[in-house]
C-alpha cells in the first residue's frame, strides 16, 4: 500500500511531511525498510503491514460479507493517470468508485502495484503461509463517511481500506493489459500519461467473498496503521512477458538522472503479528481445519464493559481467557474467592470514600467515562506523534521516539481493532482499560493473567504474538533470532505494571 496521488492537496500535504521527515526512502540500501524509522518512526511502531498469514493466525468470523464494489466498470471516455513516482507504478481512480460492504463507505483513490524482478518472480508484500507471489496489487480507497479526502483519512484509524490482489505468473491476463500497454510512455520517475478508462473490476479475483481482513498500515512511509486489510484469497494471474514489462520497464530515476535506477524489488518484508489475528470469510480448504470462529461481537463488547465497570472476578472466572492471546487457558482457579475478598475490602474503602469524599481520588470518575468513550474516537497519528516527540524533547530522549509511539498507540490500537475488527486482547490493552478500575482488585486480575500467560506449557507459542524483538525490524518473522533472554524473562508488559497510586 502506498501514499501518493496526483492530486494539489495530496501533494502539498506530501511536501509537508517530507519537510518534517527528510523524505527520501527506497527499498534497499542506506535509505532501506530498515532505517525507515528514522525518519518514519510509525514504520517501526505497531500494527505494521504487510504480514504473513499464517494459519495458525485465522479465524473464521461468519459476519465477514463478500466484498461488494461499485462503479468500477469505466469507460473509455473517462480519461486516467497512469503515473510513476518513483517506487511504483499508479492509476489514479475516479470518485464514483467505492466499497458498499464495509460499515462506511470507502470511495477508492488509486491502485498501484508491488513486484519481484526479472530473474525473480517474487515480490507480493503479503505472503500466505511464507509463500510470496509474484507481485501484489492494492486498490486504495478511504473513509469518505468521515474524511473529505484521502489526505485527511491517511492518518486516521480508521481512515483507508485497502483490497490487496496476490498475482502469480501464469495466464495472460487481458485487463493488465489494458494499462501494460501503456508503461513504456512512464518509464522515469515523475512521468505520467492519461489512459482510457476500462473495467477495474476485472483486476481483480473472480471470488470476491472469500479473504483475509486484518488492522495493519500503509507499507510505505509514513506507514500509519490506518489500513483495513482485505487480502483476497485466491490470486490472479499474468503472463511471464506482462510480468516482465511490469518489472524491467521502469526507473525510481528521473529521466535526467545519469544514472538510471531500476524500479524493482519494491516489497516491504513481513511484519510481526503484533497480538493480531487475520479473520476469514471462508473455512474450507487447506490449512483450516480446525480453525476458530471468533468470539460474537456481543460477547466481545459485554467482555470489555465488564472490563470497564463489571465484576472482575467474575470475568476472570468466565470468558476473560477465551480472548487473550491465542492458546491462553483458564485463569488459575480459586482466583475468584480472591477477587471476592478483594471486592468486599474495596466495597468497605469506597464506602469510607464516600463519607470522607476528601480521599477520593481525582479524575477518577472522568478517567473511567473516557475509556468507555474510547471505541468511538479515533487516533490521529500525526498529532500523536507530534504529541509524543514534543514529551520527549522536554526529556531529552527524542531516540526513543519509536518505542515511545508504539506504547502510546498500541493498547487503544489494539483495543479498537478488538472492538471493531476482532483481533486478540492483549495484555497492554486489558492493563490499558483497568486504569480506570479500583487497584487492589484490577491488579489482582493483572497479576493472575500475567501468571496464566507466563504458566502455559508452550510459552514460545502463547507469547509469541507479545513478546516483541527489541528491534522492530522487518525481518519475515520466520529468521528473526530469538531472544535467548524472551525464553526465561518476561517482556517488560508481563511485568506487573506500574498502578498510579
Ligand atoms: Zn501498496
Amino acid at each position: 500500500m502506498h501514499f501518493w496521488s496526483f492530486t494539489p492537496i495530496a501533494l502539498l500535504e506530501l511536501t509537508f511531511l517530507a519537510v518534517l521527515h527528510g523524505a527520501k526512502w527506497t527499498y534497499n540500501g542506506p535509505e532501506g525498510e530498515h532505517h525507515w524509522s528514522k525518519h518514519y518512526p510509525y514504520c517501526g511502531g505497531a500494527f505494521q503491514s504487510p504480514i504473513d498469514i499464517q494459519s495458525k493466525l485465522l479465524r473464521f468470523d461468519p459476519t465477514l460479507l463478500p466484498i461488494e464494489v461499485q462503479n468500477y466498470n469505466l469507460s473509455p471516455n473517462e480519461q486516467l493517470t497512469l503515473g510513476n513516482n518513483g517506487h511504483s507504478v499508479q492509476i489514479s481512480l475516479p470518485s464514483k468508485m467505492y466499497i458498499s460492504s464495509l460499515p462506511h463507505r470507502y470511495t477508492a483513490a488509486q491502485l498501484h502495484f508491488h513486484w519481484g524482478s526479472y530473474g525473480r518472480a517474487a515480490g507480493s508484500e503479503h505472503t500466505v503461509n511464507s509463500r510470496q507471489y509474484a507481485a501484489e496489487m492494492h486498490v486504495v480507497h478511504f473513509n469518505s463517511d468521515k474524511y473529505h479526502n484521502m489526505s485527511m483519512a491517511v492518518d486516521k484509524s480508521d481512515g483507508l481500506a485497502v483490497l490487496g490482489v496476490l498475482i502469480e505468473v501464469g495466464e495472460f491476463n487481458q485487463a493488465f493489459e489494458q494499462f501494460l500497454r501503456f508503461i513504456n510512455g512512464i518509464k522515469y520517475k515523475d512521468q505520467r500519461i492519461q489512459m482510457p478508462g476500462f473495467n477495474i473490476r476485472a483486476l481483480l479475483p473472480a471470488r470476491l467473498d472469500e479473504y483475509y481482513r486484518y488492522d495493519g498500515s500503509l507499507t510505505t512511509p509514513p506507514c500509519y496503521p490506518s489500513v483495513l486489510w482485505t487480502v483476497f484469497r485466491n490470486h490472479v494471474t499474468i503472463s511471464r512477458q506482462q510480468f516482465q514489462a511490469l518489472a524491467t520497464t521502469l526507473y525510481s530515476s528521473h529521466a535526467q538522472d545519469s544514472a538510471a535506477v531500476p524500479l524493482k524489488g519494491n516489497y516491504r518484508k513481513p511484519q510481526l503479528a503484533d497480538s493480531r489475528v487475520v479473520l476469514v470469510s471462508f473455512k474450507e480448504g487447506r490449512g483450516l481445519r480446525g480453525i476458530h470462529t471468533v468470539t460474537s461481537p456481543l460477547t466481545r463488547r459485554q467482555i470489555v464493559k465488564q472490563l470497564l465497570v463489571g465484576d472482575l472476578a467474575d470475568l476472570a472466572d468466565e470468558g476473560l481467557y477465551r480472548l487473550l492471546p491465542s492458546g491462553s487457558e483458564k485463569l488459575r482457579v480459586g482466583m475468584k474467592e480472591d477477587l471476592k475478598d478483594l471486592q468486599s475490602e474495596n466495597r468497605a474503602k469506597s464506602k469510607q470514600q464516600t463519607l470522607n469524599p476528601s480521599l477520593r481520588k481525582k479524575g477518577q470518575t472522568n478517567r473511567s467515562v473516557g475509556k468507555s468513550g474510547l471505541a468511538e474516537d479515533e487516533l490521529s497519528y500525526v498529532s500523536l506523534e507530534h504529541r509524543v516527540f514534543h514529551q520527549l524533547k522536554l526529556s531529552h530522549r527524542e531516540h526513543q521516539l519509536v518505542q515511545a509511539l508504539r506504547d502510546a498507540v498500541f493498547p487503544e490500537l489494539n483495543l479498537k481493532s478488538y472492538l471493531d475488527c476482532k483481533s486478540d486482547l492483549a495484555l497492554p490493552a486489558i492493563r490499558h482499560i483497568l486504569r480506570g478500575r479500583p487497584t487492589d482488585e484490577a491488579l489482582e486480575l493483572d497479576r493472575s493473567l500475567t501468571k496464566a500467560l507466563m504458566n502455559q506449557g508452550n510459552m514460545s507459542t502463547a507469547l509469541k504474538h507479545i513478546l516483541p524483538m527489541t528491534h522492530h525490524g522487518s525481518l519475515s518473522p520466520a529468521t528473526v533470532p530469538r531472544e535467548p533472554q524472551s525464553q526465561s524473562y518476561p517482556h517488560p508488559w508481563l511485568l506487573p505494571m506500574e498502578w498510579e497510586d
